[in-house]
């Protein structure tokens, strides 16, 4: 049986994002996806408009039901929605030390509904960037979650709360021709990727990112091979992704 990846995620019923971002990008990098579900969002791609988030019991029965017979090398959490599945989650985790962990710190949705109420994620967060091998924040994302605006300082905090290894992603700053990306692994950069920036919005680009990263983790690669693997990855799936009807984002296409 493949290596499998466990992902805490939510359902985006458009299929951009969420869990079946995950189950998708994880197939790609040759892993099993496994999810336990977070929360059933109402969103299009072009907004949210609600969500319901799974109770901290039934979120911890789905995952414990799969440790029981899949391969289970990685965990992938993207949107958990609420601060007691976080707690459910750090639970987890604290079971299972021997499992890589991929936390995308999820707040909002790319088109900018919220996923969660952002102050107290936040908060709760913290006890999740410890037990992280790897941290993947976008640049919103790393300031809410530091509170600071300078990115260089931002980062050095997220290591000062624990994180063992941080990949910037660079989408939302204002270059214009370019995206960049920055890894950095204890504290020091050890890559910088730039590709240049393509025309539009996206619906799930971070999910399917931090998904394909888990997915090598899980099949033993080192965290600079997983993140060089699933940047290149990404930029053709981004490259082929269709555009909805209406004026939306886009929604990539996996395979
Ligand atoms: N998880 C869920 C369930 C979502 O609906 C979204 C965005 O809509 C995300 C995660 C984050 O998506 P993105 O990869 O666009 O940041």
């Amino acid at each position: 049986m493949r290596s499998t990846v466990l992902c805490f995620s939510g359902l985006d019923p458009s299929g951009g994002a969420g869990l079946q971002a995950d189950i998708e990008a994880i197939g790609q990098s040759g892993a099993h996806a496994a999810v336990a579900c977070t929360a059933i969002t109402v969103q299009n791609s072009q907004q949210v408009f609600s969500f319901e988030a799974t109770s901290k019991t039934l979120l911890l029965a789905q995952a414990n039901a799969v440790v029981k017979d899949l391969p289970i090398r990685c965990v992938k959490s993207g949107m958990l929605g609420t601060t007691d599945n976080i707690t459910a989650l750090s639970e987890f985790l604290q079971q299972h030390p021997d499992y890589a962990y991929v936390l995308d710190p999820v707040l909002v949705a790319n088109s900018g509904g919220a996923l969660g109420d952002q102050a107290t994620l936040v908060t709760a967060f913290r006890a999740l960037i410890p037990l992280a091998t790897i941290i993947t924040p976008n640049t919103i994302e790393l300031r809410a979650l530091t509170g600071l605006d300078d990115l260089n300082q931002a980062t050095a905090k997220l290591f000062d709360l624990g994180a063992k290894a941080v990949l910037v992603k660079g989408g939302h700053e204002p270059t214009q021709d370019y995206i960049k990306n920055t890894l950095y692994v204890a504290g020091k950069v050890v890559s910088e990727t730039q590709c240049p920036r393509l025309d539009g919005e996206y619906h799930g680009s971070g999910c399917s990112l931090a998904s394909f990263i888990a997915g090598r983790l899980a099949q033993g690669d080192s965290i600079e091979n997983a993140v060089q693997l699933a940047e290149s990855w990404l930029f053709g799936v981004l490259k082929n992704a269709e555009s909805p009807v209406v004026n939306g984002q886009k929604i990539p296409k996996r395979f």
